[in-house]
């Protein structure tokens, strides 16, 4: 985040329907994920980008009317805290379209890889793309999820795979931070695929090989240039095996960068216990996560982090089982993946077709777009609930239920995306 912007103050009052998604001091799991507390008339006092206050129009105003502060009148309105974007990879360069388009016309994934499609491609055209062209694609993407309701965003590296190449996608996503007033987190991803054109000596498999590259000197290079806030490794069958996985995220444990893990995207690969017994802040996809793995390994703090557009646009023949890990006591959160093959800028979009494709409540589709994204990202002190001291980062919307806006097109009923007390987006802008 741009720590020059300046922070602002403003009342909010008169909302129809204020909802808190209060944080009790931890993400929210089974019962508590479907509890959302609504205050009608509801109000909220942002000073110096902070909020100061939350509760009826009447109870906050007793304490800060100031007719020197702008105030928005919300009647008829709802108010959600702004959402939190706990999956992307917007640094990418070339358009995958094409082979899009080949797979609705009936070919099969393995057909687009062996053509020469999927992530190799995009690691290949993103190396060969200019900074500038890079830098501008992520600048756009993220002025795109502000029109999608995204206050806090979490970036990830992974199509440079070399320690240079990863190196400066990762300068490229630190300074494209700088230029944005959402909130962002960095993900190291090196761990994302094996590179094809790797050099490896006699003896040694390209996974271990570029594994213990990953977990040794391209680690190191990453914690001495200071940008990354996590590292994300994937466990997949073809890519990273649990043993592998686990042995970069001891390494991380160890220098204290904190883990994400692509799990079970593609196929069961022990991918959940794994990231649980790794002690990753989350696990993400869980498409194929057998429902026995999820029962066996049991309530946790690891977030489990789904991917409802991935798994559409992946024309997948399963979906992550959303029901059973809420039940489980699992806290649930729901994000994008917008990337080089996922072109879903809008969490808001995402956030309201979670809730049919996975059978889960409006409220606990709300929770996991906000509070247990943010605990996903280490940043609920931060943001992700319309709590005292947190920040004032706001959604206005044209609806006076929050159930309301899961009944169409959520984008077209938003109409304020604020972000420390200021309007970064807002509709007719
Ligand atoms: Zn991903």
């Amino acid at each position: 985040m741009n720590e020059t912007l300046p922070t602002q103050d403003l009342n909010i009052v008169h909302a129809a329907a204020l909802v808190p998604v209060s944080d009790t001091g931890t993400a929210r799991s089974g019962a508590a994920q479907n509890d959302l507390e609504i205050i009608a008339d509801g109000a909220l006092a942002i000073r110096q980008g902070k909020i100061v206050a939350v509760g009826t129009t009447a109870e906050v105003l007793a304490d800060w009317s100031d007719p020197a502060v702008t105030t928005l009148e919300a009647t008829g309105k709802t108010v959600l805290p702004g959402l939190v974007e706990s999956h992307s990879h917007p640094l990418y360069g070339g358009s995958r379209h094409r082979e899009y388009a080949e797979r609705l016309g009936g070919a099969t994934m393995a057909e687009v890889v062996a053509r020469g499609g999927g992530i190799w491609t995009s690691v290949q055209t993103t190396r060969a793309t200019s900074d500038a062209e890079l830098l501008t694609g992520v600048e756009e993407a993220l002025a795109r999820m502000t029109k999608g309701g995204v206050t806090t965003v979490e970036v990830k590296s992974g199509y440079g795979l070399t320690i240079e190449h990863e190196l400066h996608h990762l300068e490229l996503l630190n300074a494209a931070a700088q230029n944005t007033p959402l909130r962002t987190v960095i993900t190291f991803l090196g761990a994302h695929v094996v590179p094809r054109d790797l050099e490896v000596p006699d003896g040694v498999t390209p996974t271990d090989y570029y594994t213990d590259l990953v977990a040794g000197p391209m680690l190191d290079a990453v914690l001495a240039q200071g940008i990354a806030d996590f590292q994300d490794v994937t466990v997949e069958a073809g890519d990273f095996t649990p043993q592998q996985a686990l042995r970069v995220m001891k390494r991380s444990h160890q220098v204290g960068l904190p883990i994400r893990v692509h799990a079970d995207c593609n196929n069961p690969s022990q991918g959940w216990q794994t990231a649980v017994a790794g002690g990753a802040t989350s696990a993400e996809h869980l498409t194929y996560t057998p429902d026995q793995e999820i029962t066996d390994t049991g309530p946790t703090d690891t977030v489990a982090v789904l991917l409802p557009v991935a798994e559409l646009i992946y024309m997948t023949d399963k979906r992550a089982n959303a029901r059973l890990l809420i039940n489980t006591e699992v806290p649930l959160a729901i994000a994008t993946d917008y990337c080089s093959s996922i072109h879903a800028t809008s969490l808001l979009s995402t956030m309201t077709m979670a809730a049919p494709w996975y059978q889960i409540t409006p409220a606990e589709a709300i929770v996991a777009c906000t509070l247990n994204a943010a605990y996903s990202l280490g940043r609920a002190t931060e943001c992700g609930s319309l709590d005292v001291g947190k920040a004032g980062d706001v959604l206005i919307l044209n609806a006076d239920h929050p159930e309301e806006i899961f009944m169409g097109l959520a984008d077209e009923m938003l109409e304020k995306t604020i972000i420390g007390g200021a309007i970064a987006w807002e509709t007719n802008s």
